[in-house]
């Protein structure tokens, strides 16, 4: 959906939980009863969820032949209408409430896998984004969207060279991971925008380049609530800081800015934008009216504070000289999922 003359919003919550993870999920289902299809016993799949990865997850498996799901969610840290998609499913997939973070549900799901003696009664397996059967499928979505957009956006609009940029609402990373593979593929992706939420670990990391995994915060986009993200280990594997630095535009906004951002953007556009999409309209609308222009003349922004980290990426010039920057935002949920928070930055019920 092209809502000004250098954005799109890719809108991945077409599937039945309204999240991108369905996406992930429902391939990564019928891939591991496909290899499972000749095992005499069951493959468990244990996933930790904030939220959103519960009700794909449960969704997608369900009925699935050989295969049993059991969901870790955090007590009271999910909306009411992610607590009734990812609870009520009957047969293979139940879902256990803990007391805790979403990371205690992770760090369940870590040492179940590290304990020999479970592994030695139960096969297991997991379905959070360490499991590169969720990455593969997302990567679909960013070649055939820039490659939409390249081949476009001369014809609508003018921009005969466009950059493209691609604005990632980020929690465990799995998702703007999936658009590093696709880049290695050769989608025509000049670079990509880390946005994240108060949980600020990879902005933080880009701007001082120490890794430090911290426990999670709740905010008011809790599918992104992640303090120690599992795709970390996988980006730092494939690239080096500096590389991620010349690549990543890397922002986080806390929760006061998203309610901003919600509205800012439906008044400006009349689109609405649900709390992680938020993110990334602020975000790529900082980076456009001059805040990347400021980095580049050497303002040296304070990583502690919301907005950009102070990086410039190599295709700040797409944007701040030559014009030819498109920004791709990517919106990870239906507004409706977040109804209320939704209504009240926009003063609408969205549909
Ligand atoms: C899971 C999720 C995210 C974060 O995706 P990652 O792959 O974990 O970075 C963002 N927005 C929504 C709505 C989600 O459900």
């Amino acid at each position: 959906v092209k809502v000004d003359s250098n954005t799109y919003v890719l809108e991945l919550f077409h599937g039945p939980t309204c999240a991108f993870k369905d996406f992930g999920a429902r391939f990564m289902a019928r891939v591991m009863s496909y290899f499972n299809r000749n095992e005499s016993t069951p493959l468990h799949i244990l996933v930790a969820t904030s939220g959103d990865t519960g009700s794909a997850v449960g969704s997608a498996f369900h009925n699935v032949p050989g295969l049993d799901v059991t969901i870790l969610y955090p007590e009271g840290k999910v909306s009411k209408l992610q607590e009734k998609q990812l609870s009520t499913f009957d047969g293979n997939v139940r879902a256990l409430k803990i007391k805790g973070t979403f990371d205690d549900c992770q760090k369940l799901v870590k040492t179940a896998f590290t304990d020999t003696e479970l592994r030695g009664k139960l096969r297991l397996s997991s379905a959070n984004s360490i499991n590169i059967s969720r990455l593969l499928p997302q990567s679909f979505y960013y070649m055939f969207s820039s490659l939409y957009v390249k081949n476009n956006e001369a014809k609508n609009n003018g921009i005969h060279n466009p950059e493209i940029i691609m604005v990632v609402p980020s929690g465990n990373f799995g998702n703007l991971t999936s658009g590093l593979i696709a880049k290695e593929m050769g989608a025509p992706i000049s670079g990509f925008v880390a946005a994240t939420n108060s949980n600020r670990t990879i902005p933080d990391w880009i701007a001082t380049g120490k890794y430090e995994a911290r426990p999670s915060v709740e905010t008011y986009a809790n599918a992104m609530d992640l303090g120690a993200p599992s795709n970390y280990e996988r980006i730092a594997a494939m690239y080096s800081l500096d590389q991620v630095k010349e690549m990543f535009g890397s922002y986080w906004l806390d929760d006061e800015g998203i309610m901003a951002s919600i509205k800012d953007c439906f008044e400006k556009t009349g689109y609405t934008i649900d709390p992680h999409g938020a993110v990334g309209w602020k975000a790529w609308s900082d980076i456009k009216n001059g805040e990347l222009k400021a980095l580049t003349e050497g303002k040296k922004n304070d990583f502690t504070k919301p907005g950009l980290t102070p990086n410039v990426p190599s295709w700040a010039s797409a944007v701040t000289e030559k014009k030819n920057a498109i920004g791709v935002i990517l919106e990870t949920a239906h507004p409706a999922k977040f109804g209320s928070i939704v209504a009240e930055a926009t003063g609408k019920d969205p549909e």
